[in-house]
Order: structure tokens, then sequence, then C-alpha cells
């Protein structure tokens, strides 16, 4: 791709590099042509030497010459001025032979215009001078009397000069176009060694032009790009991971279940002579395995309905603080027999946010369930209820046992249990937490463990007000 548009370049380039030598023809050529057109209007071309010359030089009439801002002077064969008007360019009354001769050849030389004729009758020379306006110098002068040789060599003194001059402009040309080329191949090449990379897999690749023009923008939306797709990678390499670590943990948890209702409905078909108590007792085992499978597969049920696209909350405008109040009161008799102390602190006034009060109640059944389930009997279970930043904020603590830090981010994540034992006697299944940070989560919301310095947990649920 460089070497092409490299050559599209420098094609491109030799165009311009005849373009412009046929314009600076071009050029010349018109110039002259106007100086053509102009020549008849100049003041010079009006009043030539020979318009006004007369024998006798007093006779001369230099008036129209003077009234154009020109001068008019008169040298006789002693070299003396002796006629002079207007515009004096000689400065003198009297010159030497070497300062008249001086004078003609450089004539041509200074800023002024001269027309000088000799008159032989009189012998005198006229000189018309009139100040130049603007010149231009340049002219090709060629003479067939001149000896051969001499044409051959200032010939080819041209043609040289002119080859060398035509040679460095192509070498400019040539240097000029490859820079131009560079400025665009060099960045395109870093830009698609980068994509290169990021086919390749490679999802950290990024480009670094160092330029601020729109290949600068090229590069930042070439960086996003690359930056969001690493990121969808790893979400995608994370959401694998998680996926897999589900199946394995379901498929843990229900095998022992499973497994012993399997080995004690054997042991009731094939056991013979089993007293009536054993028989109860294979049968319990049976219906509290078949009781942890169940929960199971419908804990899990539920939390894959809430991933699911069709699942909506039936979201109602609700007064949370009263509603808060009466959950906390349905749980006293419970807190009560249990043997565990509580306190509660909700405001006063009302607060409105929209609430599935179905699901909503399910978050709080499942922490008040832990704290009870998890914690030892006379642990301080406390609930309260604060207004932030157009949240609602209720955390729900105890001072119990409490959650290790470590785990304060992947406890809401699905089987994760503090014990880690699968086979835990307290029967979790470790998803009630995924399922009450979804349920939070679907009203705008959030669950999380706030670290606590002191003893035990506590769980902050925010909502936000309406
Ligand atoms: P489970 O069905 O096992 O209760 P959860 O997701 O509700 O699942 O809880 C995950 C784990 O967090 C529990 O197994 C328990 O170890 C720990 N846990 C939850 N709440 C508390 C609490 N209030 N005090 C101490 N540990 C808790």
């Amino acid at each position: 791709m460089k070497r092409k548009l490299s050559n599209q370049f420098l094609r491109n380039f030799l165009v311009i590099f005849f373009l412009t030598i046929l314009d600076t023809i071009l050029a010349f050529v018109l110039l002259s042509l106007a100086s053509g057109l102009i020549s008849g209007s100049l003041a010079k071309n009006r009043y030539p030497a020979s318009a006004i010359i007369k024998e006798d030089y007093n006779q001369i009439d230099a008036s129209a010459v003077v009234q154009s801002g020109g001068g008019v002077q008169v040298v006789d064969k002693e070299y003396r001025v002796v006629y002079s008007r207007g515009l004096d360019t000689i400065g003198k009354d009297k010159l030497t032979i070497e300062e008249f001769t001086t004078f003609l050849t450089e004539s041509k030389s200074r800023p002024c215009h001269y027309d000088i004729l000799y008159q032989p009758s009189g012998g005198f020379w006229l000189i018309v001078t009139f100040p130049t306006s603007i010149r231009l110098d340049f002219s090709l002068v060629h003479n067939k009397e001149a000896a051969s040789g001499d044409f051959m060599r200032a010939g080819l003194v041209i043609a040289f000069v002119v080859l060398v001059y035509l040679l460095i402009l192509a070498l400019f040309t040539f240097i000029y176009s490859r820079i131009t080329a560079a400025s665009i191949t060099v960045p395109l090449k870093k830009l698609c060694d980068g994509t290169r990379l990021l086919r390749e897999g490679d999802y950290s690749a990024r480009v670094d032009l160092r330029l601020k023009n729109e290949f600068a923008e090229l590069q930042n939306t070439f960086n996003d790009m690359a930056a969001r797709i690493e990121h969808e990678i790893s979400l995608r390499k994370k959401s694998e991971e998680d996926r897999r670590r589900l199946i394995l943990d379901i498929s843990h948890d229900l095998k022992n279940p499973m497994s012993s209702i399997q080995g004690y409905a054997e042991l009731l078909m094939n056991k013979k002579g089993m007293t009536g108590q054993e028989y109860e007792e294979y049968l319990e085992i049976i219906l509290n395995n078949s009781k942890r499978a169940n929960r199971l597969l419908t804990e899990l049920f539920e939390l894959s309905q809430m991933d699911s696209p069709e699942f909506s909350l039936k979201l109602v405008r609700t007064d949370i603080c009263e509603y808060i109040r009466q959950i906390c009161g349905e749980l006293v008799p419970q807190l009560e027999r249990e043997g565990f102390k509580y306190e509660f602190d909700i405001i006063e006034e009302s607060v409105f946010v929209l609430l599935d009060t179905d699901r909503f109640s399910r978050i709080i059944q499942n922490l008040a369930n832990n704290a009870m389930r998890y914690n030892p009997k006379g642990t301080m279970i406390a609930v309260s209820l604060t207004v932030q930043n157009n949240q609602v904020v209720i955390d729900f603590s105890d001072d119990g046992i409490g959650i290790p830090a470590h785990l304060v981010d992947n406890i809401f994540k699905p089987f994760v249990r503090v014990d880690g034992s699968r086979n835990s006697k307290t029967g979790g299944s470790g998803l009630g937490l995924s399922i009450a940070k979804k349920i939070a989560e679907a009203h705008g919301g959030d669950l999380t463990l706030c670290l606590n310095e002191n003893k035990g947990s506590t769980f902050r649920i925010t909502i936000p007000k309406i």
C-alpha cells in the first residue's frame, strides 16, 4: 500500500512539475504581450528623442517631456551639457570623455529610461530621460553574424543551465512528493499495524501517532474501539468463566442430595426387616434432601428468570417508610421466637419510591433469614431508613460473626458462601444474596455489603426516590 500511495504522489507531483514549466513559459509570453499592449501609452514611447530632435538644439521643445516627468539634455562634442530641461541625471555641466562613456554604458542599469540620439549636422547628442516605473530586464539576443563556434558554446551553456534547472526542479519534486507521501503512509502504516495486531487477537494494541490532524481523530477512534473490544472480550471471558463455575457449582450442589435420595430409596427397597423407626428415619432423609434440591432448583430458576429479557417488575408508587415499618413489624414475632434482639430506626415522614412490593420483600426476608441463620442467638439486628442525595438508604445490620473483608465483592455471586462448604449444615444454596442484589438493581438501586469496622455485617439497600 505504501508503495502505491507514494507512486501516486510522485505521479501527481510530476504533473505539477510539467504544469509549472508550462506556467513559467506562459508567464513570459503574457508579460511580453502585456508589455507590447501598454508600450504605446508609456511616456518614454510617446516622446522618443527622434520625435523632438532639431538641427539646432535651441529649437528643441522639451515642454511635453518635462510635463510628463522626464528631462532633456544636450551634450556637445566637447562633452558639455549645453541644454538642460526637467529631470537631469547627468548632474554636471561638463563631462570628461570617460564620464560620458560611463554614462552611456551604464545608462541601461539605472532606474531611468534613456533615449540617446546623435545629431550629426548639429554635432550634439540629445538625451531624453524618463524615470522607469518598473522594468524587467530579460531578453534573448541572437545575432546570425556571430561566429558559429561562439553560438555553439553559448547554446551549450544555456542548454546546460536549463537542464540543471529542470533536474533540480525534478529532484525537489521527487523529494517533496516522498515527504508528502510519508506524512500519509507513515500514520497509515501504524494504523494498519494496530489493526493487524487487533485482528490477531492482541486487544491491548494501541496506536500513538503524535499528530494533531485528522489522523489523530482516527487514532483516537481506533484506540477507543480497541479499548472497547478489550473490555468486551474481558467481560465475555469473565461471563464464560462465571457460567462454567455456575454449572460446576450447580452440579456439585445437586449431586449430594440426589445421591442421598437415590441411596436411601434403594435402601428402603432392598433392606429386609426394617423397624418402623428406621423406615421413618430414611424417609425423612429422603424428604429433607428432596426439599434441599427443590429449593436449590427454585432459586436457580428465580435467578435465571431475572436475567431473562422478559423479566419485568410490577412497579407501584409506594411510601417506602410505611412499607419497611410494616415488614419490620412482621419480622418481630420471628426475631423474638428465635431469640434475637432488634432495633428499627425509620424516619417518620413519607418517602415515595417505585416498588414491586412482592419482589422487594424478598430482599428483606433474605437478609433477615441470613442474619438469624448465621449468627448466634442474642445478636442485635438493626434496620434503619434514611434519605441521602435523593436516594433511600436502608441499612440492614447485625453485630454477629460478620463476613470477611475479602468476600465483600464476591459475596453477591451465586454459590459464594463464607464457610465454603457445599454441604454446610445451614443448607443455604448461596443464591439468596445474588437474587436480592438483582432485585435491588432491577429497581434502579443496589445492594452492597459495607465494610464493618466493628462486629457483624451491614447490608445497604439503595433505591431512587421519586
Ligand atoms: P445462602 O443461601 O447460603 O444463605 P446467601 O447468598 O444468602 O446464600 O448468603 C451467602 C453467604 O453469606 C452465606 O452462606 C453466609 O456464609 C454469608 N452471610 C450472609 N449473611 C450473613 C450475615 N448476616 N452474617 C454472617 N454471614 C452471612
